[in-house]
């Protein structure tokens, strides 16, 4: 029988396809694998060299031998970053005007890289311009959310191949986190704790879904994984605002991400994921109920019909499973 699992977090339920598991050394991408990429690729916009290609760039991280990571407005933004947060009602229909900041984070100036392959200093240097971008960012009043994200290869939603990420401000608080905010504090209010402090501390008791363990940061996978080889990795102190990470913390977050996507990489044959720092609204500053995550959603497993009907996932693959397999990949 199949088992039915919730995600205490979201209270949406998942199915989890016991019956039907897949072993996940059997979730590798096949295949050939594709042609070495070279160093520089006279086309790319990213390619430092070609940095002219690029439209406004809005922050640069400069080391010993020119720039290690860039920051620019994405050419072909989903928000504007000119005019005023206007709202218009029509009836029961309600618009708004566009306005935010979509920008790109080119996060190494080589082509032929990707975080798995970065050292730690070099995901430091990328998740330090987060930290500086989501603090600038946050100042603007017509922001609501930041939105940190990375889509890694083209069933992840990227063309290019450039290592890079983005990051969204946006002028509203979209439903999907306002959702994760009403639900952390009616846990908070029933419990008087957070819902992700406790989560934590239940899974460092089971240990059965640990993949990666630092000093100021634990991954595992959600007891209600939606899909195969989804990971969590939360800070150990309680915070709420990604923004409020020390530098000390900067970097162990930095090696545990860039060891867990090593494992993702080396364990899978570099799967696609994309992942997301899911952080309080921009203006919300600290609250004892909400706190500040990394999730990473490789995609192995497509959704259909079941999916969209439903708004519930299968997931193919038992979580302690999965990472039991991650805990025992080797990152060099
Ligand atoms: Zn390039
Ligand atoms: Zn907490």
């Amino acid at each position: 029988m199949s088992e039915l699992r919730q995600n205490i977090i979201t209270r949406e339920w998942v199915v989890i396809a016991k019956e039907r598991a897949q072993r996940p050394h059997l979730l590798a991408r096949r295949g050939v694998p594709p042609a070495p990429l070279p160093q520089y690729q006279p086309d790319c916009p990213f390619c430092t060299g070609n940095e002219h290609l690029t439209v406004k760039e809005s922050f640069r991280l400069n080391g010993d031998a020119g720039w290690k990571v860039r920051v620019v407005l994405n050419k072909y933004p989903a928000l504007s970053p000119e005019g005023d947060r206007v709202r218009h009602i029509d009836g029961i229909y309600r618009s708004m005007t566009g306005v935010g900041i979509h920008e790109v984070v080119i996060e190494h100036p080589r082509h032929d890289l990707s975080p798995a392959l970065y050292s730690d200093a070099e995901m430091a240097d990328v998740i330090d311009v987060y930290r500086r971008r989501y603090a600038d960012l946050k100042k603007d009043p017509r922001i609501e959310a930041i939105i940190i994200f990375k889509n890694h290869g083209e069933g992840a939603g990227t063309s290019l191949v450039h290592p890079h990420s983005q990051i969204a401000a946006m002028p509203i608080v979209p439903t999907q986190i306002r959702n994760r905010l009403e639900e952390a504090i009616r846990f908070f209010d029933e419990m008087g704790e957070c819902v992700f402090c406790q989560t934590l501390r239940q899974e460092l008791i089971a240990r059965l879904r640990i993949v990666h363990e630092t000093a100021h940061f634990v991954a595992f996978m959600p007891y209600a994984a939606l899909s195969p080889f989804h990971l969590w990795i939360f800070p150990r102190r309680h915070s709420s605002s990604f923004d409020e990470i020390f530098d000390h913390e900067l970097e162990d977050f930095a090696a545990n991400v860039r060891t867990v996507l090593a494992k993702l990489y080396h364990g899978l044959n570099n799967p696609d994921y994309n992942y997301s720092i899911r952080s309080i609204p921009a203006h919300d500053g600290h609250r004892d109920y909400s706190h500040w995550y990394l999730a990473i959603i490789p995609r192995i497993s497509r959704t259909a019909g079941f999916e969209i009907g439903s708004g519930m996932y299968i997931n193919p693959t038992l979580p302690e499973e999965s990472a039991e397999f991650l805990r025992g990949v080797h990152v060099p």
